[in-house]
């Protein structure tokens, strides 16, 4: 009897679940490789659908990195529009269901991997189903709403949440000209900034006419012949001719609990540094999973597409045959609202705080250019460090353009556990154009080491 190849099976065809299949592919070119996709894409960038709908870039197709063809010449199995609806761990087979011939079967696996992403949070209000209310969490979600925004010309917009898919939202809406109002139900915008950095993002969202009204939960949406046309709150109804929610996202991680795979933080698919869930064999990446904080000591759910393509490559190098494991995360986002750049790393002072360190914190104001030098814009650096030992714990920065990737300076320094004495000595690179002699992360800890 002739032997079968090993058969991988991978649910979920975008970042992570794509990347364990990629870098599988490349170290065993013997081994069969499913991948179940619901959807219609591969390989997509959910990361450009605000920039799609503000008009920057012209068509979703700019938005597929690798299409299901080009996984197919690769070697791998994409089952395009099969949904996996159940996992049969003790037959090691998934369940799945055709959605073009309807029709369902088995695909045995030897090994798994998860890797189904994420689903947006819903409102369960009155009116939710209207016309001309959006989520964006997917190339169709963005099409239709762009395609509301040409055919619909609405004037008035409304963006639900005040996260970092809100406030891309509102983005989008002021490119298009809309007049904006961001309602969100927490006392600041972006929670995962402390209130005196979020205020900053907020005055840059009010300078650019958006309205913001914080501590200031949706109660239901206003609907008139099946369309939206308002959201009420307890300080009355604003006006909308189109509204997004984004107001987070949950994991997608029902078939890991059905079939009795553990959970963790917020009900994500806890997997151990090595990307392994708690039965053999079985693998998750990505959205559906958690991740391990490296300043926290333990796994969190921090869903972001840098993780996914992480999780996603660690799996396919384990399933290779190299041992791999991911060290793990320290927080670090990114996003902007038109000009202004808004950048996290490690813990907030809140989060910090929260998790029982000790701490000093310190703001720096200072310009992302040298002074003097054209372009040049302010921005503000927040730090956190461990009090008595100086330990870098996290930054936080809001400013003009070129001041958010300075992040990366400061993830890198957490990741080497750096102190903030160490952190001033770093040989970075400085002239005019690029940054003042002592750079503003550098400032802001120079500052800091003082009080420790
Ligand atoms: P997903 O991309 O969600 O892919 C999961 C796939 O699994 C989907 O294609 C889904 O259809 C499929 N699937 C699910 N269940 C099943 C099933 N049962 N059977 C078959 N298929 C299934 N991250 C950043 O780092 N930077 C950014 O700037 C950024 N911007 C973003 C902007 C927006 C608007 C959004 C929505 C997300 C953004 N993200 C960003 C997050 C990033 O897109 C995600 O972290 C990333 O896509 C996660 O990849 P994933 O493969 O784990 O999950």
């Amino acid at each position: 009897m002739a032997i079968r190849p090993e058969r991988i099976v991978i649910v979920g065809g975008d970042a992570a679940g794509m990347s364990a299949a990629a870098q599988l592919r490349r170290m065993r070119p013997e081994v069969e490789i499913v991948a179940f996709e619901r959807g219609h894409h591969t390989s997509y960038a959910l990361c450009g659908l605000p920039y799609y709908v503000a008009g920057y870039v012209d068509d979703t197709a700019q938005l597929v990195a690798r299409t299901p063809e080009a996984h197919r010449r690769n070697g791998i199995d994409v089952r395009l529009r099969t949904e996996v609806v159940a996992l049969d761990l003790e037959r090691r087979e998934v369940v799945a269901y055709d959605h073009e011939r309807h029709r369902e079967y088995r695909e045995p696996f030897d090994q798994l991997v998860l890797a189904t992403g994420a689903r947006p949070r819903r409102l369960a209000l009155p009116g939710r189903d209207a016309a001309g209310i959006f989520t964006l969490h997917s190339l169709e979600d963005a099409e239709a709403l762009a395609t509301w925004l040409q055919q619909e010309r609405p004037r008035r917009a409304v963006v639900v949440g005040g996260g970092y898919i809100g406030i891309e939202a509102a983005e989008a809406f002021r490119a298009r000209g809309l007049e904006t109002t961001l309602i969100e139900a927490a006392p600041h915008v972006m929670p995962l900034l402390d209130p005196d950095m979020a205020e900053l993002v907020e005055q840059a969202l009010r300078a650019d006419q958006v309205t913001v009204l914080t501590g200031t939960p949706v109660e239901a949406f206003a609907t008139r012949n099946g369309r939206v046309t308002g959201v009420l709150t307890p300080h009355g109804e604003v006006p909308a001719d189109v509204v997004v929610i984004g107001i987070g996202v949950e994991p997608n991680s029902d078939l890991a609990r059905d079939a009795g795979i553990a959970l963790g933080d917020r009900n994500a698919i806890h997997v151990d540094q090595h990307c392994r869930t708690s039965v053999p064999g079985v693998w998750a990446a990505g959205d559906c999973a958690d991740a391990y904080h490296r300043l926290l000591g333990r796994s969190v759910y921090f869903p972001l597409g840098t993780t996914a393509n992480k999780q996603g490559r660690i799996c396919g190098l384990n399933l290779g045959g190299r041992p791999a494991r991911f060290p793990g995360i320290v927080g670090t986002a990114i996003t902007r609202f038109g000009e202004t750049e808004i950048a996290r790393t490690g813990l907030s002072e809140r989060e910090a705080r929260e998790s029982g360190f000790s701490i000093v914190v310190g703001n720096a104001r200072s310009t992302t250019r040298s002074g003097y030098f054209p372009g040049a814009s302010w921005m503000t650096v927040k730090m956190v460090a461990e009090e008595g030992t100086g330990r870098l714990l996290g930054a936080q920065i809001v400013g003009g353009p070129g001041a958010g990737k300075r992040i990366d300076t400061v993830a890198t320094a957490l990741t080497a556990g750096m102190t903030l004495e160490e952190f001033i000595y770093l040989d970075l690179a400085y002239a005019p154009p690029f940054s003042p002699v002592w750079d503003p992360v550098v400032v802001a800890a120079r500052k800091l080491a003082r009080e420790v």
